[in-house]
Parts: structure tokens; sequence; C-alpha cells
């Protein structure tokens, strides 16, 4: 009879989990289709938000190749390979990605030899939505054609950016060892910064 008792409990046991995992899976279902109908997207800035690149602009400046010339431009895009992604951003646009949000990167570089560079990304972000936009002028009206909810960026410009297009803007935080210090004073207008986001 105990055996018997055993049996029983672990097979309700069992159905309890299934029960909790079906009602999980029907909540994230209808986020999922929510998301997906409303196309509703989320943009991350690129450098210093998604990955740290400085080793990439490194090798360019050690090239000895004119800085920020195309040929320049074209040895950053292509030297991904030194780049580290970021954890804690890279960690928000799966969440994101996974709950059906179309994610859209603007990496404020010019284009040059940047398809190998979009193709290695390919996984969190459709082709298209991997813009290569150098001028900050134009950032407003691209993130105003698509139905953004968030904007991760890391420098000054990116939650001006942001605000200007009616997105709400979270700063990430540079790692210590970028060699970019311009245009970063995070917290300082009034907007949410995240925990952490260095690494
Ligand atoms: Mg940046």
């Amino acid at each position: 009879m105990a055996i018997f008792e055993k049996a029983t409990a672990k097979v309700q046991k069992g159905w309890s989990i299934w029960k909790k995992m079906f009602s999980w899976m029907c909540i994230w279902g209808l986020i999922f289709s929510l998301v997906t109908i409303g196309r509703l997207r989320v943009g991350f800035d690129y450098d210093d938000t998604l990955v740290f690149s400085t080793p990439a602009f490194n090798k360019a400046f050690k090239s000895g190749v004119q800085a920020f010339s195309p040929e320049f431009w074209s040895i950053v895009n292509q030297s991904y390979d030194l780049e580290r992604p970021k954890y804690f951003t890279n960690a928000f646009a799966w969440f994101f990605r996974l709950l059906g949000f179309r994610i859209t990167v603007i990496a404020a570089r010019p284009p040059e030899g940047g398809d190998p560079l979009k193709k290695e990304w390919r996984h969190l972000v459709h082709g298209a939505d991997f813009q290569f936009v150098p001028d900050a002028e134009k950032k407003p009206s691209i993130l105003r054609q698509g139905n953004y909810i968030l904007y991760f960026g890391d420098s000054d410009s990116d939650i001006v950016v942001a605000r200007r297009a009616g997105i709400f803007p979270l700063r990430v935080r540079r790692s210590v060892q970028s060699s970019n210090k311009d245009e970063y004073h995070p917290g300082t207008m009034g907007e949410l910064t995240i925990p952490l986001s260095q690494f």
C-alpha cells in the first residue's frame, strides 16, 4: 500500500510541475503573439553597448592607414573577432528576442566592409535591422519608423537620440578599458543606468 501511495504522490508532483510549465508556456505564447502582432522593437547601439570593441579600433589605428578613412573603417568592421560581447546587454537582447521583439542595431560607423559583421549577428538581428549610421542626426528618424519600446546606448548622444524619437532610453556603462571617453556622463541626464552593464 505504501508503494502505491508513494507512486501516487510522485505522479501528482509530476503533474503539478507539468501544469506549471504549461501555464508559463501559455503566458510566453501570449506575450510572444502580442509582441509579434504589434511589431514591437528594441534598439541597441553597437560600440560599447553590445560589444567592447576597443581592440578592433586599436588594430585599425596601428595598421598605418589614415584614421577614419574608408580603409580604416573597413579594418574596424572586419576585426569583430577581437570584439568581446558585453554579457549584460547581450542577455537583455536575447531576452527580448525570445519574447518576440525585433532587435535593431544601430552602429555609429560607416558601412565599409561591414557585411561579414552583419552576418556574424544574424541569429540576434535580421540582416536589414543591423544598420550602419555614422550620422547621429539620422538616428531619430530611423527610430521613429518602427514601434520601439526601448533603446540601449552608452553615449550621451544615444540618450538624446532615443528621447528625440520618443523612446525610453537605457544607459549601458562602458567598460573601464574602453578607449572611448567622450560623451559619457551616465546617470546625469535623468536616465536609467543598467547596473553591471560595464561587463
Ligand atoms: Mg556606443
